[in-house]
């Protein structure tokens, strides 16, 4: 069946592919019931790219996530790889995909099924039912600012200098998408910063003041200064939807509500840029979790992470939110029935492999499409 949508799919290092073989088993269900399909490329990434081409992201594949609406990326690295120069590292070809399409604005929803709720180290009633959304500010802040570096001192001490910098538009256009998601979930964000000493911090809570003045009134607002945030997250998790922070604050703060879930294999996360005149975003879809090279080759690691990341990329980047509701209740109801992979076991649960785990997915998406 002819697509328009174009889906570049590169499955990386480690459990990357293994994951992504299941995802992919999801997609072909979708084509074979001619209901979604997807015009599908795909390539390689990281320690993959680096043994084929010597470089972590070919030019080639570069400008085919450019051309595509829609990336899904599995995990990069690996012991093999470590003892490289910087430059050459896996990881270099995912950064360089999230540079060159400018993805700024990273979308790590917290999400407890019911089910693993006993996995969270808070306790089940704190995190039961959980549906947090933490947008992290992605390509600016502290991480990217000038000066930088490190430097010896006439007495010959070292001095190192990172530089926190925002402008407003940057500001703007990360507080913008945090409206918008909000208006889709339960209309509230949480707009976060150090605005007591640090200017950049003045300055985000002014911006995002003005913006949802000027346009976005019938979203609650409400500020909170980020030592506070990480307190509130573990005190009372639900009393969040959507919160918006810069680049450093946000990947303090999504690891520590990430955590609220309890797993990492279960974690998925989205990169979104900005909108073009068609209004087609450029965006990214991966699990939060790395190549697990302690399990990877195993057919043991969880493909949920990257089969979540599917279901945000059918919402997000396609806005096929039916579908995306069928895959991730397709997800709840395996799990419900005490399926599990063995890094979410409990006692009495049926441990799984991947491949079996993507068996499970497949049987339970024909039921709830019977
Ligand atoms: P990791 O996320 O790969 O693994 C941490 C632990 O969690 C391991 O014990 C692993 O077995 C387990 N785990 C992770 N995902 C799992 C899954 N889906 N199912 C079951 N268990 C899972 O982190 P790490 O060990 O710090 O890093 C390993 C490699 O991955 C390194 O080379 C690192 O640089 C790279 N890494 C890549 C990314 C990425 O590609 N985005 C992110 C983080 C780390």
């Amino acid at each position: 069946m002819a697509s328009n949508r174009k889906l570049l799919v590169l499955p990386g290092d480690g459990i990357g592919p293994e994951a992504m073989r299941q995802v992919m088993r999801v997609v072909d269900w979708f084509d074979k019931r001619r209901t979604v399909s997807f015009d599908v490329k795909s390539g390689l990434v990281g320690g993959a790219a680096l043994d084929a081409h010597g470089t972590p992201l070919t030019d080639e594949t570069m400008a085919l996530a450019q051309d595509c609406d829609a990336t899904l990326f599995g995990s990069v690295g690996g012991p093999k790889w470590d003892n490289l120069p910087f430059d050459k590292k896996p990881e270099r070809g995912l950064l360089r995909l999230r540079k060159e399409m400018d993805l700024f604005a990273n979308l790590r929803p917290a999400l407890v099924f019911d089910a693993l709720a006993d996995a969270s180290s808070l306790k089940r009633d704190l995190v039961a039912g959980l549906d947090i959304l933490i947008l992290r500010e992605l390509t600016g802040g502290v991480y990217f600012g000038e000066p930088r570096g490190v430097s010896t001192l006439a007495d010959g001490q070292k001095k190192a200098v990172d530089t926190q910098v925002y402008t407003t538009r940057e500001i703007e256009r990360v507080a913008r998408v945090a409206f918008e998601l909000a208006r889709k979930r339960s209309n509230k964000v949480h707009s976060v910063e150090k605005a007591n000493v640090m200017h950049t911090g003045v300055l985000w809570r002014e911006t995002v003041t003005k913006l949802h003045a000027a346009e976005y009134k019938d979203v609650t607002l409400e500020h909170m200064y980020a030592d506070n945030c990480a307190m509130q997250l573990v005190r009372r998790p639900k009393q969040f939807d959507v919160i918006v922070t810069d680049n450093l604050f946000g990947d303090i703060l999504s690891d520590c509500a990430a955590m609220l879930t309890g797993s990492l294999g279960m974690l998925p996360s989205a990169s979104l840029g900005a909108p073009d005149a068609t209004g087609r975003r450029k965006a990214l879809y991966e699990p939060v979790h790395g190549s697990a090279p302690d399990i990877a080759g195993q057919d043991k690691c969880n493909p949920l992470a990257t089969l979540l990341s599917f279901a945000m990329m059918l919402r997000y980047s396609f806005d096929l939110a039916a579908d995306a509701d069928l895959v991730e209740q397709a997800a709840k109801n395996v799990l419900a029935t005490g399926i599990r992979t063995p890094d979410i076991a409990s006692a009495g649960a049926s441990i799984v492999s991947t491949t079996q785990m993507g068996d499970a997915l497949l049987k339970e998406l024909d039921k709830l499409a019977a």
